[in-house]
């Protein structure tokens, strides 16, 4: 496989990209003090990151540092950030990825300090841009172990809530990932905002199928597009990846269920018995898991 990469660990062009996006996530709110790391792979076994103990908001393309895809750094004069496994893991598992931001911005990480699942059919971007998001169970930050929490996820979404922590977001360049953090952060603070209003109101179905419609037009992926019985508006495509409860909706009115986007294209709003029968085993599952994780 050849692999395109734009410059290389000494790229003084790409140094200065990853200090721009810092001092972005820092001036956002999204990082207080040391918090929050950036990379860019530039090579098969090289990527560019954000040195431990320094501020985003004030780095200098000199401050910056390089590992290999196993964490040993390889280039400059302070230590690589603890939280570099979590990148490099992302990188492994999705060759795609080239750049990666992992911060906590506030309200985002409100919605992971809750447990609280991140709704969806509610605003046109974020459908189309983001879609699910799902949230990775918690450990402790800077270990493999930690690094490994977002595996599960990771092959049909660039943006992770990490529970009780913050965010990580990612893609093959490093303003396309940092955008999908200012994107999840605006969204969650105008459900923050909204909710004080009244109940969020959410899609009907079309509205819903035809935003995939158009995604799916767009050359976006979803995993909605994939997943059989997946519930339009459920968190519900990303089940097989939770080994512990489903995130659920507590604090916001739960989405109302619209069958998946694969059986209404499969029988243009009709649903024959077949799909019926799954319809029914996938509700029945969901409300086993909802009773289960109310106890
Ligand atoms: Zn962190």
């Amino acid at each position: 496989m050849s692999e395109k990469y734009e410059g290389s660990i000494h790229s003084r062009e790409l140094k200065e990209l990853i200090c721009e996006i810092g001092r972005r996530v820092y001036n956002k709110g999204f990082a207080a003090a040391n918090d929050g790391n950036i990379s860019i792979r530039v090579g098969e076994n090289e990527v560019l990151c954000s040195p431990t103990m320094i501020c985003k908001g004030f780095m200098k393309p000199e401050d910056l540092c390089a590992v290999d895809l196993d964490g040993n750094q390889i280039a400059g004069k302070r230590k690589r950030t603890s939280e570099i496994l979590l990148h490099l893991t992302i990188m492994k598992e999705r060759p795609d990825v080239r750049a990666v931001v992992h911060c906590h911005p506030p309200h985002a990480t409100a919605f992971a300090i809750a447990h609280e699942a991140i709704p969806q059919c509610v605003l046109p971007e974020v459908e189309v841009f983001m879609g699910e998001i799902p949230m990775a169970p918690y450990e402790t930050p800077g270990s493999q172990k930690f690094a490994d929490t977002v595996s599960p996820f990771l092959q049909s979404t660039n943006t992770i809530i990490l529970k009780n922590h913050g965010t990580v977001s990612f893609g093959t360049h490093l303003m396309e990932a940092y955008w999908k953090t200012e994107i999840l952060d605006a969204y969650c603070k105008m459900l923050l905002l909204a909710k004080q209003l009244g109940p969020i109101k959410y899609f009907n179905q079309r509205e819903t199928t035809e935003l995939l419609d158009l995604k799916q037009r767009l050359g976006f992926d979803d995993p909605r597009f994939h997943v059989e019985n997946c519930d339009l508006c459920g968190n519900s495509a990303f089940r097989d990846g939770y080994k512990e409860e489903l995130p659920q909706q507590r604090a916001f009115e739960p989405a109302p269920e619209y069958p998946g986007y694969l059986q209404s294209k499969s029988n243009n709003g009709q649903t024959n018995n077949t799909n019926m029968d799954d319809l029914v085993k996938t509700i029945t599952e969901q409300v086993i898991a909802r009773m289960g994780s109310t106890n």
